[in-house]
């Protein structure tokens, strides 16, 4: 079997982000955007190639949306896919890898909805959506948390009474799982051993942020909790805090719980340390120009990103290398510059001049003399779910 396509699919309560893969290629044949689904406005955009086009959509719903691109697949592939892959953000405890979906399995996903209330349901409309416009093709839940189900207990559980763990589920469970296999996966290619060899921290730092501790391909550790709050500074998530912050801003400022929430998830991290956004491009410029806000703002989030990736360290027997990625992490070389300023400790340091000068979007080894590998590897999580749900598909017609 040759040229299988699948087609990813990301789905939020009021958009769709999609991609058509095709075994073994690294570019997308199609990608794009629905979005402001429910609303008049909806709209759908696309990329085939470097061209950029706008579909017309019959009706602003998810199914809408999802109808209007069997077409184009067939249009611009010439055939159908061989299978949906979803990203579908909590897997909880019941999901170590990728599953065909049936109705246990949305059961399931709805099951953990309580842990991830703004991305499993919207997950499992766009699941329900596509199973109704893709109808002769198996679906596949691919789970940001499932990587993570091998961490030992000593990692996922905090220092709780038991029962909030046994019967409330309340332990870390990690995120990003998607992208801290596949690069991961990279970087053992990179550094000549077999797929999937290796002792490797990864940092992945978009607007989300998260470190991995990975031996052989298994999750041993990682920064994030039992939400997506816990670990780094983010772009506008705090990441770790006193736990008594909740109880002190209610006592001191009468906070209720949503001002707080929000408080952690939308106006902290690196927008509410610079006072000015959450985009670290416009807060290296400002810091170029002598803003003290960008400037703390990057010190700590580098600071804490080191502190972070020393703590991960004990999890691993040995250290073969560290990996930046997300969009932060593949284009910022003062971010790596100044994570690895802290990172001596680990016998980690950087060629400055190839830290500057890898280009943007490559993979590449920027480590100075005699420091375990540090790469830079670009993510690509929609390659991972396609891989994932093709190599699932394949064990079973193999078992079957
Ligand atoms: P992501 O969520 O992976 O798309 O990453 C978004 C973050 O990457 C934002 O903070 C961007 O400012 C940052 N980013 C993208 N390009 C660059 C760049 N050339 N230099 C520094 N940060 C960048």
């Amino acid at each position: 079997m040759t040229n299988r396509l699948v087609l990813v699919i990301n789905c939020g309560s009021s958009s769709i982000k999609f991609a058509l893969r095709q075994e073994g290629q690294s570019e997308a044949v199609l990608s794009g955007l629905a979005e402001r689904l429910g609303s008049p406005q909806a709209s759908l955009s696309f990329k085939s190639g470097e061209q950029s086009h706008q579909a017309s959509l019959h009706g602003n719903e998810h199914v809408d949306a999802l109808s209007a691109l069997l077409p184009l697949i067939e249009n611009h592939a010439g055939q159908p896919p061989s299978a949906v892959g979803h990203r579908v953000v909590h897997g909880g405890e019941h999901f170590t890898g990728a599953r065909v979906i049936d109705q246990e399995v949305m059961d399931a996903i709805e099951a953990n909805a309580p842990l991830a209330p703004l991305h499993n349901p919207a997950n499992l409309i766009g699941i329900r959506a596509a199973m109704g416009v893709f109808t002769d093709v198996p679906h596949v839940a691919i789970f940001d948390t499932a990587f993570h189900q091998s961490m030992p207990a000593h990692a996922y559980r905090y220092a709780l009474p038991d029962e909030l763990y046994t019967l409330h589920g309340v332990r870390r469970y990690g995120f990003h799982g998607t992208s801290h296999q596949y690069v991961t996966n990279q970087a053992s290619i990179l550094a000549g051993m077999n797929a999937g060899e290796g002792a490797w921290l990864s940092a992945h730092l978009g607007n989300g942020c998260s470190s991995c501790a990975v031996l052989n391909g298994r999750s041993l550790d990682t920064s994030m909790g039992l939400t997506p709050l816990e670990g780094l500074v983010m772009g506008t998530r705090s990441g770790d805090v006193d736990p008594n912050l909740h109880a002190h801003l209610a006592r001191t400022l009468g906070w209720d719980l949503e001002r707080i929430e929000r408080l952690l998830n939308r106006e902290s991290g690196l927008l509410g340390l610079s006072g000015l956004t959450n985009d670290m491009r416009q807060l290296e410029q400002a810091r170029a120009d002598g803003h003290h806000g960008a400037r703390l703002a990057i010190e700590v989030f580098c600071y804490r990103l080191a502190r972070s990736l020393a703590g991960l360290a004990v999890a691993l027997p040995r250290l073969d290398g560290l990996i930046f990625t997300g969009g932060i992490g593949e284009n910022s070389a003062l971010v790596r510059a100044l994570t690895l300023s802290h990172l001596g400790i680990l016998g980690l340091n950087l060629d400055p001049d190839r830290n500057i000068a890898l280009p943007r979007g490559q993979a590449g080894a920027i480590q100075g003399h005699g420091s375990p590998a540090v790469l830079v590897i670009p993510t690509d999580e929609e390659r991972q779910i396609a891989e994932e749900s093709l190599a699932l598909l394949d064990t079973q017609t193999r078992s079957s």
